[in-house]
Parts: C-alpha cells; sequence; structure tokens
C-alpha cells in the first residue's frame, strides 16, 4: 500500500494504534463469521469515542470514501465486511465499533441503561442482572454481537414472542451521520411525539444511514425461575397447533423455537450427544419464566396438549443447558459442516409446513442438506443448505415462496449483500425508492455500506 493521506488524517485524530494497516491484522475484518463474504478494506479504525466516529465520518465523507460499520461481525448476510475486488484506494474503510463499549449506570425506575453500540449483548446482559433486572433479547451470538450491531440489523432471538424485536427495545439512540454530525437522544423519554423517531429510523438500517455510536436500552424483570422443556411433536402443523395453546394458556411463555429433526441430529452429532427427546417430525423447546415457579402450570398445559409425542423438562442450570443446546448451538454445528447458503424467512406460522415443505422439494431437486430451525411464534424459519446444489435456484424458490406465502424475506438477519437482489420480493417499486431518497438525503454520496440494501 502506497500514502494514504486519510490513514494519516486518522492516525493523528484517533492514535496511530487505532488505524490498523498492516493486511494480516486487516484480514480478520474482511471476512465475516459464515466464511461466505469476504472482501478488501482500505484500513480499519476503531474510534473510542462518538466524537471520534464523528471525525472519522468527515474525512471519509469528505473525500467520498465508503464506510462500513462493523460491530461483532456475526451478522450472516455479508453486510459487516467491504465489498470484494476493489483496490486498496476504492476499497471500503471498515469502521470497528468494538471501542464504543460503555455501559451507563442503570436506572431501575425507568428499567433503561445507556450503552455504547460496541457492548456485547452478553456484557449488556451481565450488566443488567447485576443491577436484578435483564435484556429483553438474547441469542446464541450473544458473547461477541454488539448492541449497534443488534439494532441495525433490528434483531430478534428467543424472546420476541415476550418482549419483541430489538428496536422495541431502544427507547433513544445516538448516530454518526455520513458527514460527520450527530444525531439522536439518550434520554429515553417512554413518550414524545415531535415528529420522526430516530431509533425507528436507524432500526434495521443495517450501516446504511448512520454509525449507532449509543443506544438507551430498555430492560426487563429478571425471572429467575425457569422451566425448559423439549417436546417432539409430530410435525410441524401439531407445532404450530401447539403454539396457540401455548400462547392462550400460558402467562410466563418466554420463548418458544422448532428445531427439525435433520438439525437435532446434527448438534447431536456435533457434541456427541444424545437428544433428549425423538420420534418426532418437529421439535419444539419452550421456556416459561416467572417470579415464581413456573413449572406447575407448563406441565399442565403440556399434558393437556394432544400434540406432544414426549418431552424432556428441565429447571436446574446444566439440565436447562443440555436441552437448549440443541437449539442454541445448531449454527455452529452447521459451521462445522461447512459453509452453508443461509435463508433466514418468515411466514404466517399456519403456512410453516408448506414453507419447508417447498424447500425440502428444491433443495432435493438441485441437491444439498437443508437444516432448518428458527422461531416458532414469529413464524421465522432459518432455512440452512449445506452444499447447496445451485446458490441461485435454491435462494430464488425459497424467497419466492415466503413472498408467496405472505411472508417475508428477512426474518431478523437483515437484507446486507445477500439478498439485495431480491428486495422486490418484499417492498414495492414505491416503498424503495422512499427508502433511496431518505438514504440519499442523509448520505448524499452514498459513502455507507454501498452494495447493502440496494444494488451497487
Ligand atoms: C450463532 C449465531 C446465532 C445467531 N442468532 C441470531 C438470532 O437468534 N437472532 C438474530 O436476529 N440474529 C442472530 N444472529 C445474527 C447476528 O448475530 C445478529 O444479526 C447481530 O445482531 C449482529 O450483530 P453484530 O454486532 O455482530 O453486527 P455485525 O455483524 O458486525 O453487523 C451487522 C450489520 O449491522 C451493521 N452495524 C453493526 N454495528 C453498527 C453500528 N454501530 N452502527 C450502524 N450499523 C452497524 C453492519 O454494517 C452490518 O450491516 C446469529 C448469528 C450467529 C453467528
Amino acid at each position: 500500500m502506497g500514502a494514504d493521506p486519510l490513514a494519516d488524517e486518522l492516525r493523528e485524530a484517533l492514535g496511530p494504534e487505532h488505524v490498523l494497516v498492516d493486511r494480516d491484522v486487516v484480514a480478520g475484518y474482511e471476512t465475516d463469521w459464515t466464511g461466505r463474504w469476504t472482501g478488501t478494506a482500505r484500513f480499519v479504525v476503531r474510534p473510542g469515542s462518538t466524537s471520534e466516529v464523528s471525525r472519522v465520518m468527515a474525512a471519509c465523507g469528505e473525500r467520498g470514501v465508503p464506510v462500513v460499520v462493523q460491530g461483532g461481525n456475526t451478522g450472516l448476510v455479508g453486510g459487516s465486511v467491504p465489498r470484494p475486488g476493489s483496490s486498496w484506494r476504492e476499497a471500503a474503510v471498515v469502521l470497528s465499533a468494538l471501542r464504543l463499549s460503555e455501559l451507563g449506570e442503570v436506572d431501575a425506575g425507568a428499567m433503561q441503561v445507556t450503552a455504547g453500540s460496541g457492548v456485547t449483548l452478553a456484557a449488556w446482559r451481565g450488566h443488567a442482572r447485576h443491577a436484578d433486572l435483564d435484556t429483553p433479547v438474547d441469542f446464541a451470538s450473544r458473547d461477541s454481537a454488539t448492541v449497534g450491531g443488534a439494532i441495525a440489523t433490528n434483531a430478534g432471538g428467543s424472546r420476541v414472542v415476550r418482549f419483541g424485536t430489538m428496536r422495541s427495545q431502544v427507547a433513544g439512540i445516538e448516530a454518526v451521520l455520513a458527514d460527520g454530525s450527530v444525531i439522536g437522544s439518550l434520554a429515553g423519554l417512554p413518550k414524545e411525539t415531535v415528529g420522526l423517531h430516530w431509533p425507528s429510523v436507524l432500526a434495521g438500517s443495517e450501516g446504511t444511514l448512520g454509525v449507532i455510536t449509543a443506544a438507551r436500552l430498555r430492560l426487563a424483570p429478571w425471572f429467575r425461575q425457569v422451566a425448559t422443556a423439549m417436546v417432539a411433536t409430530a410435525d410441524i402443523d401439531a407445532a404450530v397447533s401447539l403454539l396457540a395453546r401455548l400462547r392462550g394458556e400460558l402467562t410466563c411463555l418466554d420463548s418458544i423455537e422448532i428445531v427439525l429433526p435433520e438439525a437435532l441430529e446434527l448438534v447431536a452429532a456435533h457434541l456427541s450427544a444424545t437428544p433428549p427427546v425423538s420420534g418426532g417430525g418437529a421439535y419444539v423447546l419452550v421456556e416459561c419464566a416467572d417470579h415464581r415457579d413456573p413449572v406447575d402450570e407448563l406441565v399442565a398445559v403440556l399434558d393437556g396438549s394432544d400434540e406432544v409425542l414426549d418431552s424432556a423438562m428441565s429447571t436446574d442450570g446444566p439440565g436447562r443447558n443440555r436441552l437448549i443446546q440443541f437449539r442454541d448451538r445448531i449454527t455452529e454445528s452447521i459451521a462445522a459442516s461447512g459453509v452453508p447458503l443461509k435463508l433466514d424467512v418468515a411466514v404466517p406460522p399456519a403456512a410453516l409446513g408448506e414453507l419447508v415443505h417447498a424447500a425440502r422439494r428444491t433443495v432435493d431437486g438441485v441437491g444439498g442438506r437443508l437444516i432448518a430451525f428458527g422461531h416458532l411464534a414469529e413464524g421465522n424459519m432459518h432455512l440452512n443448505v449445506l452444499e447447496p446444489g445451485n446458490i441461485g435456484r435454491i435462494t430464488e424458490s425459497v424467497l419466492a415462496t415466503a413472498s408467496r406465502l405472505g411472508g417475508t424475506i428477512s426474518a431478523e438477519h437483515g437484507i446486507g449483500l445477500a439478498k439485495t437482489p431480491w428486495l422486490h420480493l418484499a417492498r414495492s417499486s414505491a416503498e424503495l425508492s422512499a427508502a433511496a431518497a431518505v438514504r440519499s438525503a442523509l448520505d448524499p454520496r452514498g459513502i455507507l455500506n454501498p452494495g447493502v440494501l440496494a444494488p451497487l
């Protein structure tokens, strides 16, 4: 790499140790978690405050240099790494948010806390629990995934059935725009109607509208009494029928996940562990959490449900973890088996059976191994295909089927690079034009995450 005045300017502003140019070090930021998406970064910057982010954006904005914001780099759609094939002068600067890791004092009355966007979900949860509260969002990549990444992808996870997605947890936000200006407020007012609501604008924006630097986050009660059950049902339709019963009758339902047999078997092989239940065409992992022991309530509902073929339950930590691992460690088990094609879609729960049936037919036709699991209450299925015979055909068919069934092409991972060509299946041309107008108003030179949520 030759002389780079931009790197020199940012070294001056941030300190030389926070502008990474060594190709071996930069390489660690250039490939995503799945290994499927990789590109070339001009260099990596690691600002440690909002004003440093502002200086980075002003310097890049002035020169029209693209910027890819990266949190924990656990995103699954290629949006967190630079684009492939650029020469270093045209390549994006990767802005790592990981040094924005400050956590404020918990306000127990407001049930809120302010977190830097580089705080991991695990640190957010640990901090909340230290104050006898909990986080309303949780998922398996918690040790690396950040608050900023979770907001930018409007992440979901297992507790959405009770608390909603990440968007619902953001009471205030601070972000830096492409020209370096800072917007938002961290006051966390539960009620305010003053025009545009910045948390809503930025949630799900995938690093295309601004760099989220901090958020005022809602907290949840910490329900220490938890019962976890894994249930075998005959098929997906029976699981959906059980879902209706559980939602209607349980007051403490905290999560309800679905695992199809191939996924259960894959984890079992990966961990050399025996599945707790067997003989099902679909498996449902249910958690009830409360201040009082929820076991009797859960047992009563499961005992009265014809859909339950077999079940295993636990209330202690190790026992619960033995059940949960068969859901939480599926993504890891898939990654250990190869580089998968990942399709995260949602349909109305009643259409889940048809969705999976169609996906299976397509994969059987072109080759591949379908591993499916997801979040049952939201009709959100993660369709993973190992050794996919024809990535284009499978993607096209699954996304079109989800759309035809009244669903969406992305439920929680975002669009990234992976699904940008199929945006028309989820948004009308009028909606895409309106979104492009908002984007170009906030980022006229189009430097923020080019290629994500709009073709290059
Ligand atoms: C094992 C595993 C399990 C997972 N389970 C779930 C799940 O249950 N539910 C779910 O929703 N997701 C899940 N994911 C996907 C992923 O963890 C989430 O999308 C997560 O929110 C990404 O956070 P991150 O910090 O890693 O973001 P990154 O991967 O670094 O970035 C993701 C996107 O957000 C943008 N971004 C990141 N930080 C900022 C910021 N500060 N400002 C603006 N834009 C930013 C990036 O540019 C990129 O477009 C899982 C991933 C793995 C590997």
